[in-house]
């Protein structure tokens, strides 16, 4: 890469592609050869996107809070997200959850960490937290995507066994709205033998898609009544449909 890079670099931090061997055809546009995305791709659907600093959401420029945030701030104090949760990265990141592709962990994480103000929230946090699968979804998929990304946003810091996930609630996109928040009540707990351990710290959560939020905001209640003083989250993806109730109305879990 050069001094100069393409336009998106200015806003968003350099994009190496994740620096792999493989596979050598961009997954997008099948432009040869080329990293896992290629700059192109990147360029062209994953935008810098203003975004409400709390929920993730698109906002007009210049704007850093939606008026649901403003109205009734959620448990999360800062929340950013790479790209939307949209077509292509639905796909890429359904090869990265289902089909046993984990390779695609680096350049998420590279895309994740050169959206604006991600480096500076990894920088701030005093240790950076997947969202913990059940052990019955963890033994069905074989390994947690959002541990993928999170240690390789954070090697230090990473840390898999202070929030645990002690329910195996139904998928979300099951149940009616009404039934999904209380579908997570009680899902999270921290280890108790490591609890005190939260107490006055800022905690960073780590998750690969954010539909509602109610996943993310229920981890992150168990984190402040257990004494945290700020959880902030990452996100690789952010649905942006229903942007009206998505975050107050604790919509649905990632598929
Ligand atoms: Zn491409
Ligand atoms: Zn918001």
């Amino acid at each position: 890469m050069g001094t100069i890079g393409p336009w998106w670099q200015s806003a968003r931090a350099p994009w190496r592609g994740g620096g792999l061997a493989l596979p050598s055809r961009c997954a997008i546009c099948q432009a040869w050869p080329a990293q896992p995305v290629c700059d192109a791709c990147v360029a062209r659907f994953a935008p810098p996107v203003p975004r409400c600093t709390r929920c993730a959401l698109p906002v007009p420029a210049g704007v850093a809070c939606c008026g649901a945030c403003v109205r009734e701030p959620p448990v999360l104090a800062q929340c950013i997200a790479a790209v939307a949760y949209t077509w292509p990265w639905r796909g890429l990141l359904a090869r990265f959850k289902f089909q046993a592709q984990p390779g695609w962990d680096r350049p998420l994480a590279l895309l994740l960490r050169s959206s604006s103000g991600a480096e500076d929230l990894l920088h701030e946090a005093d240790a950076v937290l997947p969202m913990p699968l059940s052990r019955e979804r963890l033994a069905e998929r074989g390994y947690n995507p959002s541990w993928q990304l999170a240690r390789l946003l954070a090697p230090q810091r990473a840390d898999t066994g202070l929030l645990l996930r002690i329910r195996h609630s139904a998928p979300q996109s099951t149940l009616p709205r009404s039934e999904r928040l209380r579908n997570l009540q009680g899902a999270f707990a921290l280890e108790p033998l490591r609890a005190a351990q939260v107490r006055g710290r800022h905690l960073l959560l780590v998750d690969d898609v954010m539909t509602s939020g109610a996943t993310l905001h229920s981890a992150a209640q168990a984190l402040r009544q257990a004494g945290a003083a700020r959880v902030s989250a990452l996100v690789f993806a952010r649905t942006e449909a229903h942007m009206d109730d998505a975050v107050h109305a604790h919509e649905a879990d990632a598929p």
